[in-house]
């Protein structure tokens, strides 16, 4: 985790104490005097941005509210976060800055134990951001709106006092379009082991002290269920080591005992926001991984897949000293397919034998487009007697029935079939290659049959 740090103050004198703080805790300072200074910080190559922003509200060129609503609207910048550092107390000014977007606002003098765990919480969650940044233009390459259109969604107050709890909904319920839910503790702990709960829990806390929502929190954020929810803890004391513990445990945000309805509600839904942003990430991570191993046409494994896969099988063999099978499938002239009946026609073939292969395997069976028209089909702990069975039920398999094409005609195909069945320790490449010259006789022979070669051991 990089931790630059760029502190904005006209002040010097705060400057350097907040950057002493800072380098204290082993993070690298930078020092900006004005907003302008910041934003060309905040807007610089890549390598060179702060990691994160601390940002004093009055500032001599322009306002630190200006600055947050620039850093906002701008891709490059608009996911460093930013803890806003101001001496007003009043309410207004702070909802203001919520809403330009800042992450946090922190009174100034700030306890150093209470702002260095907010910070270290937001460089946290920063890491899972990153990549949301660099993937967050649009193919234009036009920035999406700041504020984006977040869809509503589900916020959970986990409250030991219904009573209390309810007029928070009621006076939430206001400023939210969001569904708004009353859970007692064991409630909420009960969605912990659910998928599909709320995307926010505000937790109150007890009058007994901080334990039990400190011990609700790690909970939630410890249950696969709820780990990606955001978590606001509402406090009813002020006291900061509560706070600082609750942000090293993960909460996403610590509000005060005097937060206001209307504040709450501003970064309820920066929560939400950065929740959905996280969601998207998370689902672009899980299909990018998709894509590097599955064929898009059929929705086989590729070859990047098969290859180490195969690896692996046959080092198994070595070890248990058994045989495994190797098979290439070819579709046999496939290419009068695609001439007489066009590309469309041969992209259904090619997924429908592809569904036929998939019905006559085990699952521990590998099956993978590794060509245009080409299939490998690997049997671990297989003989020549399995790998024959096998490999002619695919045979009939995809000849039996014709295959219907977009026009409603109906079309047989065929295809040939190589095998070769390996022991001990061979090498891939050998066994792949004895199969590919068995196919080579399949076709030879006039297609739609099967050929062995034997691998020696
Ligand atoms: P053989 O029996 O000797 O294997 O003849 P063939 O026509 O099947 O073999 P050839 O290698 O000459 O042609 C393979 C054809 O497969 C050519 C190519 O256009 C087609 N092909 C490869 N990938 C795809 C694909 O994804 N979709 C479609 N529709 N056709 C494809
Ligand atoms: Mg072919
Ligand atoms: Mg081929």
């Amino acid at each position: 985790m990089s931790g630059r740090i760029l502190i904005v103050d006209d002040m010097a004198t705060n400057r350097i104490v907040y950057g002493a703080r800072l380098s204290a805790a082993f993070y690298e300072p930078m020092l900006a005097s004005d907003g302008e200074s910041c934003l060309a910080a905040a807007q610089s190559c890549a390598g060179d941005r702060p990691d994160l922003i601390l940002l004093d509200l009055s500032l001599p060129d322009i306002s630190g509210q200006e600055v947050l609503r620039r850093l906002r609207a701008d891709p490059r910048c608009r996911d460093i976060p930013v803890i806003v550092l101001t001496g007003n107390q009043d309410p207004a000014a702070r909802l203001a800055a919520f809403a330009a977007g800042a992450d946090d606002v922190v009174l100034k003098p700030a306890a150093d134990r209470l702002l260095l765990a907010r910070v270290r919480n937001l460089l946290r969650a920063r890491v899972g951001v990153e990549f949301e940044a660099e993937g967050g233009l649009t193919p234009g390459g036009f920035a999406e709106p700041v504020m984006t259109f977040v869809p509503s969604g589900t916020v959970a107050l986990v409250s030991p006092r219904p009573t209390e709890a309810r007029l928070l909904q009621e006076d939430l319920s206001a400023h939210l379009r969001d569904r708004l839910v009353v859970l007692s503790r064991t409630q909420a702990l009960a969605e912990a082991a659910m998928s599909g709960g709320p995307d926010v829990f505000v937790v109150q806390e007890d009058d007994s002290g901080a334990a039990g929502s400190l011990r609700l929190l790690s909970e939630l954020k410890s249950h696969q269920a709820t780990q990606h929810a955001a978590v606001c803890v509402l406090g009813r004391s002020s006291a900061v080591d509560d706070a600082a513990m609750a942000y090293d445990l993960g909460a996403d945000d610590v509000a005060g005992p005097g937060v206001t309805a209307t504040e709450l509600a501003v970064r309820v839904r920066s929560l939400l926001r950065r929740k959905r942003a996280g969601d998207r990430q998370r689902a672009r991570m899980q299909d990018s991984l998709r894509l590097a191993m599955i064929d898009p046409l059929t929705g086989l494994y590729n070859r990047r897949y098969a290859v180490p896969q195969l690896t692996t099988i046959a080092k198994r063999a070595t070890e248990t000293s058994t045989d495994f099978a190797v098979m290439v499938v070819d579709l046999d002239r496939f290419k009068l397919v695609n001439d007489q009946h066009g590309h469309a026609a041969g992209d259904e073939v090619l997924v429908e034998v592809a569904r036929r292969l998939t019905a006559n395997l085990r699952d521990s069976d590998l099956l993978a487009r590794i060509g245009g028209e080409e299939f490998l089909v690997v049997l671990p702990d297989s003989g020549i007697a399995d790998a024959r069975q096998v490999a002619e039920r695919l045979c009939e398999a995809v000849e039996e029935r014709p295959i219907l094409l977009p026009s409603g005609k109906g079309l047989t195909v065929t295809v040939s079939i190589g095998v070769a069945v390996a022991g001990g320790a061979v090498s891939i490449d050998a066994v792949v290659q004895q199969a590919d010259l068995a196919l080579l006789d399949s076709k030879g022979a006039g297609r739609n049959q099967v050929t062995f070669r034997l691998s020696a051991a």
